[in-house]
Order: C-alpha cells, then structure tokens, then sequence
C-alpha cells in the first residue's frame, strides 16, 4: 500500500479506536485509491487524506422531551457535518437506538463520496438521536404515540435549527425518519427561522417535497443495476432477486424488479424474513408498505399463502436458486458466509441499496468473483440526488412532473454508473465499481478542496 496512505490509516485509527463502523468505511476507501493518490501527489502535499477523515464539525446536544405519561425524557441528538468542499452539507437523520458518533461518522464519512458521484453541488453530512419511535417508553411492547414523535422532533429541531440552512446543511431522512418526521421537524424549523426554505428533503408533496423521492433511493438502485446488465447485455426479465429490509428503500425496489419482469421471493425486517417462492405480486408489496407505513407493524405478521415466514433471519440464506440480491435495510447485514452462499447458488449480482450492508469479507467474496457489486455509495445515490432536485424546485419555486423527475433520476444513476465504470478502467481496474466508485467521488472533492486552500 502507498505510505502515505498507510500512515493516514495507522492515524485514523489511533485516534478514533472506539468507532468501529467509522475505521470500517474509511479503510474501505482508503485502500482503493492507492492509484490516483500515487499519480497525483498534489494531494499528499495539501494533506487531503487527513483533512477528509476529520469532520469540519461535529454538533451534539441534549434532546429533552415530554412522553404522553407526562415524564421527561432525555436523548442525544447529532448532526456531522463532513464536508463543504462541493456544496452545502446534505444527507439524512436517523433515528435508531443504535445511533452513535461511530455509526454517524461512518454515514457521513460515505455521504462526501456519494454526493459528490451524484454530478450535483452538495457536500456531505449526516445525522440523528439514538431516540427509538419504534419503542414507547412507557409501554413495553408498543410504539411512540404521534404525539410524543412530534414532541420528540420538534424538541431535536430547536437545538438544531440553529446550524442548518438552504445555503449551509440540508438534512433529509434515513431509518426511522419518514414522511412524518421531516413534517413535524420542518413545521419547527419554520416557527423558529420565520423562514419558508427548502432547509428539509423529503417534505410532503403540498410543502415543497418532490414527486418521486420516497422512491427515488428504490428506484435508483434497480437503475444502476440495469446499466450494469445492460454492459453484459442482459434486463431483469425472469431474473429471481431477493432483497433485505421492508422498509423505504427495500419496498420501492421490489416495486421496480417487479415492473421490470423480476421475480421478487425476499423481505425481511426485524422480526425475520419472509420468503416467497413463487415470486410476490405489486399487491403484496403494496401490503408491505402498508403494514411498515400506516399500521407500523411486522412481516410476521403477514399472512400469505405459499409463502414461509422465518423468524430472526435475514434474506439471505432462505432461495434454492438466487440470480441479483439487494441489501436494503442495515449495515454489516451480509456476511461472508452470507456471500458464499449467494455465490454457490446462482447469484451474478449485488445492488447495494442500504449504506455499507456487506462487510469486508462479503466484499472481497464478490469482487473476487467478478459478479457485477455496486456498493451503496453508488447505487444508492439516488435518494439524495432526488433531494437535490427537491432543492432545485424549492430555490426556482417550481414542481416538476413525475415523468421528468424520473428522467432525470434514470440520467443521473446511468452517470454514476458509467463514471464509475470509467475512473475503473482508467486505472486498471475494468469492472470493479468498488474502486471506480471510490475513486470518482474521491477525486471532485480532492480537487476541489486543492482549489479552495487550507481551509
Ligand atoms: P427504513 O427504516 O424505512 O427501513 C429499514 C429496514 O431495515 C426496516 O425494514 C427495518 O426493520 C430493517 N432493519 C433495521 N435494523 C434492523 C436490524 N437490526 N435487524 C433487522 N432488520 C433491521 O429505512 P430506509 O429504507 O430508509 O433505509 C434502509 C437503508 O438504506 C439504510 O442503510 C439507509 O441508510 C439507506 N439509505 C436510505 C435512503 C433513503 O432515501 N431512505 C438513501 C440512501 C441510503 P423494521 O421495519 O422491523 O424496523
């Protein structure tokens, strides 16, 4: 490995040793770009690696709330802002019992590269509360009321307020962060500035959200994967998928695959996965959305015939015979022993639609197998990048059809692809978006920050 790079990695890690999920991304594109470090040594000499690792800022703070049995509680709330260099600070909030500095770390630290493969003007940032809305916590068993989620998010919107803005950092959703929250958080946001702002992505469609971003992140993986069919020439048509998760991103891809003539047979979520052998129907993954959205509920209870439900599982391990999988519910969800099975039983392609959901193991199995893997820097791009249009319309005041937001989404996941592809061969590595991705995204905001000075 390349010295510099290897002594940016030994840093790294002595500094932020209890941050696992954050060494894991950051190893993981470190050791890519070996190559255009070694052909461009303006970069060691204005110290990009080292400043790339550090956030500009890191903001923390207390979230005191009130639940619906009148007593005070308290979560921690955090927003990392990464990386200005390309734009102002985009990307989701989560809202997950296994939030942390670490996790954010690691989901901004990815947000820089992928933002900037978008072809858009946005830097990188990520945030949330370790806040559970899945969990009351007055009652074991049951959710948080809609009262106390929108007390939640009003109480995380008044510290946060104060460090976002349409020109400086413009937060969106992640896990457990929907239609509803933005909502509330964006109805905060406007009594605190007195300000009518595109600040928030993923607004309702009657304040300023645009057509197509609940699905756009769904939709935007399917794309890429057709492009990388597409270069061996072959569609979706009769290919068997299964997919994790059965949330955001799990649903709309199925809704995909299965428009596009693919047998979907997997969904699964915390309670475990469901298999469907037959391939599910547009019915079925309208149920799903249901259940996840308005009813907030799990697979198990699904009722449906011909299909098995298997408690605790993931996706992976359930088909006879599996030919594309797609991770999109978690990180480090698909192991190596997860990959090695994919592999034995068929499977020629993996489209990354959650951030990091194969571990390093999983990764070196598929790359060493030549299948065609896109990490989710890449080809879930498309959720943000359908922010960015939402931010365009906001600052023209304008709302774009659904027809061409789609367009425009197909256009933007075929560049990512094809610069991915390209920065790939480029440098000896033809077919492996793993490095392509990497290196594409790397190099704009490489650039960029060489341009812009110490700063
Ligand atoms: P959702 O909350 O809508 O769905 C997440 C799914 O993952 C749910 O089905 C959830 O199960 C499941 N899940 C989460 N944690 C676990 C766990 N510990 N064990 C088993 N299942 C689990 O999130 P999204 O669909 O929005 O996001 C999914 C992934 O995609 C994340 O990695 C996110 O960062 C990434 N992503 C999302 C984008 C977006 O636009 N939404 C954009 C780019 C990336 P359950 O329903 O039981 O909670």
């Amino acid at each position: 490995m390349n010295k510099y790079v290897e002594r940016v990695l030994k840093d790294v890690k002595a500094k932020n040793a209890n941050e696992p999920e954050f060494l894991q991304a950051v190893d993981e594109v470190l050791t890519t770009l070996d190559p255009v470090i070694k052909a461009n040594p303006q970069y060691e000499a204005n110290a990009i690696l080292e400043r790339m690792v550090e956030p500009e800022r890191v903001i923390m703070f207390r979230v005191p709330w009130v639940d619906d049995k009148g007593i005070v509680r308290v979560n921690r709330g955090y927003r990392i802002q990464m990386n200005s260099a390309i734009g102002p600070y985009k990307g989701g909030l989560r809202f997950d019992p296994s939030v942390n500095l670490s996790v954010l770390k690691f989901l901004a630290f990815e947000q820089v590269f992928k933002n900037s493969l978008t072809t858009l003007p946005m830097g990188g940032g990520k945030g949330g509360s370790d806040f559970n809305p899945k969990q009351s916590p007055h009652t074991p068993g049951k959710r948080c009321s809609d009262a106390e989620v929108m007390r939640f998010c009003q109480s995380f919107m008044t510290e946060l307020y104060r460090h976002i803005g349409a020109d400086t950092d413009v937060p969106a959703g992640d896990m457990n962060v929907g239609g509803r929250e933005i909502g509330y958080m964006f109805g905060q946001y406007k009594r605190l500035a007195n300000e009518w702002t595109g600040v928030l992505t993923g607004k309702g469609l009657s304040f300023g959200g645009s057509l197509i971003r609940p699905e756009a992140t769904g939709y935007g993986d399917v794309y890429f994967a057709e492009n990388m069919l597409a270069k061996r020439g072959e569609t979706f048509e009769g290919k068997t998928c299964v997919i994790s998760g059965a949330g955001n991103v799990a649903s709309y891809a199925a809704e995909k695959l299965i428009q596009l003539g693919a047998k979907v047979v997997t969904f699964s979520d915390r309670s475990g996965a469901i298999y469907v052998p037959g391939g599910m129907t547009q019915e079925q993954v309208q149920e799903v959305m249901q259940l996840k959205n308005v009813k907030r509920g799990e697979l198990s209870e699904l009722k449906w015939k011909g299909a098995k439900f298997v408690k605790g599982v993931n996706s992976w391990q359930l088909a006879d015979k599996v030919d594309a999988a797609f991770p999109c519910a978690r990180q480090n969800e698909l192991n190596g022993k997860d990959a090695d099975y994919l592999l034995k039983h068929g499977c020629t392609l993996v489209g990354e639609g959650a951030n990091m959901p194969s571990t390093p193991d999983a990764i070196a199995a598929f790359v060493k197998a030549k299948i065609m893997y896109s990490p989710g820097k890449a080809s879930n791009a498309g959720g943000v990048a359908t922010s960015g249009l939402e931010m365009s319309q906001n600052s023209e005041r304008l709302s774009w059809t659904r027809e061409e937001v789609d367009a425009k989404l197909k256009g933007i996941m075929k560049a990512i692809h094809d610069n991915a592809w390209e920065a790939a061969a480029k440098y000896g590595k033809k077919g492996n978006y793993v490095v392509g991705a990497n290196i594409a995204g790397f190099t704009k905001v490489a650039d960029a920050m060489v341009a812009q000075g110490v700063c």
